[in-house]
């Protein structure tokens, strides 16, 4: 059955949960599990894919382990990766500052931030294991910020009432990723991990059932290679860049988790993608990237408009009386610190209503004259010098003397690959982790818990669940040469071969720039059934104009940017069709979803919980044909489901 020509209803997805209550279940489970026994690990090789956090720290603690492990990335380095980019922080439940957090507290700040979208057990164990992050990455000898008494220092992210958030200046993704990294490099040099950079995961391989390798493109020579394990563990990071302007790294992209999909494993919450309320503003046709200021930022920057339409006084000229704190003025208890979807939404309506600022009136103010009277030039230079330094380099303000402008972009992806509460997907043996997986943030992800999840999904949880699947599971001997391997190296040769001849007139980045236009005008802050309908007509036939029209220049025997660029682009536009088709299936607002249709008279996001509480677990059929909808319910038997209300 098709519905509306876009979709056919597939069945319910049961997943198994650990007995006992929520905060029980993850050490019940780690009881229950099988373990493989010392002697016996060394006989397995997992496939790591990713060299970001989740992927480092997976590889890392698998090798110390004793498992032998492959870890492919695509740049020169591990520690390219795009979590290096990371800025603001990681949350964790300490309670350091003795102001009333707790495990339970983060749970419930993440389910409901989340609007009631994640699954309630994974959110629980993402809030019990970020205890343990923070303790190893102190011991990794992370330089995490610390108070003058030289306890660690933490500070407040939006959608929480507490400061939770460990941070290292705003360069935590960094030092972060210099810890894994270490602990990885480690375990390379005692020959427990084999590093393989400059590779481009381009296929999944599955044999009798499950997964049991990688194709790869190794991006110096161009030659096709086979890589064959026992387990394929892919933290590939996330697909914000299907809307061309993006803070992510210009690398990140979906391909990885896209052929997998193809390969049958189910792509959950695709239209699940968060806006960050505050990066520098969009300023020209010839940009191709945009920089995110740390939501840390918003802990002492006050946002605000001019009161009056089309204000032209320079910023520190306008008076008090005239300037509006719209997020303090409607959100009197979270203030400035509202979630990501909250903001963003209010700053366009401000700008909507012609009251932003800027040469284009697409941005509002984020002002620190206040904090820096209250506390000091220096201790504000302490916090975010560096984010300073970036905003002054990239815009030529001094942001110690008038406001920053900005403005929200396309930032992070809670859909992803949908995996059980071991972190698999449902090709058994393919485990997806970090922000590749579609676990734990529902249809927002709260600030600074990007980095907690995929450290939690590599050093403590994979550690467990990878072995109870590699002592539970019986493989027949596979190696490089089975005709799998064979069929999907074939695949990508011709797949490769059909880019190169093409021989068009536009480049890849022209499409790739119009793909992203027609995403961010329709399926971006706000969509409209309308809207949508045009989006997937106008991607289905931009699309086909991509196939008759592109020029890749070069061949595939040697270092080609446009041949990886141009692969990448046409997963884009079957990706980005897909989270069209899932956006308008999902009649109701929730988290950073916003359909118009549905918002309640103050405009606020509104919920449909009687048809709606349920991941969307998208699952490929053939090309050219609609995907399944399989459908995983959510129960909330510990968070209710409640209004999301942060005034
Ligand atoms: C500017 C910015 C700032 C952020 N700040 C914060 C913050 O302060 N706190 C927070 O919690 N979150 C933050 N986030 C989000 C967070 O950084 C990411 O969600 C997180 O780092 C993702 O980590 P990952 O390991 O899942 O993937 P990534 O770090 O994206 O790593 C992906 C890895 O996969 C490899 N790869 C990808 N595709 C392939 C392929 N086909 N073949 C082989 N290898 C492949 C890449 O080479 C890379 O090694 C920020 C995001 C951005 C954009």
């Amino acid at each position: 059955m098709t519905k509306n020509g876009f979709l056919k209803e597939g069945n319910s997805i049961k997943v198994t949960l650990p007995e006992g209550h929520i905060s029980e279940k993850w050490d019940n489970h780690k009881f229950s599990m099988k373990v493989v026994n010392p002697a016996n690990k060394r006989k397995y090789t997992v496939i790591v894919v990713g060299t970001g956090l989740a992927g480092a720290s997976a590889a890392a603690s698998l090798a110390e382990l004793g498992y032998n492990v492959k870890n492919f990335c695509i740049q020169d380095s591990p520690r390219r990766a795009h979590s290096i980019g990371a800025q603001g922080g990681i949350n964790a439940a300490k309670n350091y500052q003795n102001d009333g957090d707790s495990i339970w507290r983060l749970f419930y700040d993440t389910v409901k931030g989340g609007d009631f979208r994640a699954r309630e057990a994974n959110v629980y164990r993402l809030a019990q294991t970020s205890v343990n992050i923070i303790d190893h990455c102190v011991a990794q000898g992370i330089p995490f910020a610390r108070e003058y008494g030289g306890l660690l220092d933490n500070r407040s992210f939006g959608g929480a009432l507490v400061s939770r958030t460990f941070y290292a200046r705003g360069q935590t993704g960094q030092q972060l990723l210099l810890g894994a990294y270490s602990s990885l490099m480690r375990q390379v040099d005692t020959g427990k991990v084999e590093l393989l950079p400059r590779r481009e995961m381009l296929d999944l391989v599955i044999h009798d059932g499950i997964a049991r390798g990688i194709v790869v493109r190794n991006l110096i020579n161009g030659a096709i290679e086979s890589h064959s394990g026992d387990a394929v563990v892919l933290a590939t990071g996330g697909y914000g860049n299907v809307f061309y302007l993006s803070t992510n790294a210009i690398n990140s992209n979906a391909t990885a988790a896209w052929r997998c999909f193809k390969k049958g494993a189910y792509f959950a919450n695709p239209c699940f993608t968060q806006i960050h309320p505050t990066c520098i503003p969009f300023s020209g046709e010839y940009q191709s990237k945009l920089t995110l200021m740390s939501e840390s930022l918003r802990n002492d920057g006050r946002i605000w408009v001019p009161k009056k339409k089309g204000e032209n006084r320079p910023s520190n000229e306008i008076p008090e009386e005239d300037r509006d704190y719209f997020l303090e003025r409607k959100y009197p208890t979270f203030g400035n610190l509202v979630p990501r979807d909250v903001g963003s939404r209010n700053i366009k309506e401000v700008c909507d209503e012609e009251r932003g600022v800027g040469d284009m009136g697409r941005a509002v103010y984020m002002d620190f004259a206040d904090a820096i009277q209250r506390l000091g030039k220096d201790v504000i230079e302490d916090k975010y010098g560096n984010l300073f330094d970036l905003y002054e380099k990239i815009t030529g303000e001094d942001a110690y003397q008038v406001p920053m402008r900005i403005y929200p972009a396309v930032h992070y992806t809670m859909g992803g690959l949908w995996v059980d509460y071991d972190l698999m997907s449902n090709v058994p043996g393919l485990f997806v982790l970090g922000e590749a997986n579609f676990s734990d943030h529902g249809a927002n992800r709260l600030g600074a818990s990007a980095l907690m999840q995929g450290l939690a999904d590599g050093y403590f949880v994979i550690p467990y669940t990878i072995g109870n699947y590699l002592a539970g599971t019986k493989f027949d001997k596979v190696t490089a040469d089975a005709p799998e391997f064979k069929d999907s190296e074939q695949l990508i040769r011709d797949f490769t071969q059909r880019l190169l001849s093409i021989k068009g007139k536009k480049t890849v980045r022209e499409f790739h720039r119009e793909l992203g236009q027609i995403v961010w005008d329709k399926v971006g802050m706000s969509r409209n059934e309308k809207g949508l309908k045009e989006a997937i007509e106008q991607i289905r036939d931009l699309r086909e104009d991509y196939w008759k029209n592109v020029l890749v220049t070069g061949d595939a025997g040697t270092l080609n940017k446009y041949l990886e660029f141009a692969g990448r682009v046409a997963d884009y536009f079957e990706l980005a069709e897909l989270m069209a088709i899932d956006a308008l299936h999902r009649n109701e607002s929730c988290g950073a979803h916003f359909r118009e249709e549905s918002q309640t008279s103050e405009g606020e996001a509104l919920r449909n919980d009687t048809d709606y509480t349920y991941v969307a677990a998208w699952e490929y059929t053939s090309e050219g044909n609609p995907s399944i909808l399989n459908k995983e319910n959510l129960e909330f038997e510990y968070v209710k489901p409640s209004e999301r209300v942060y005034k």
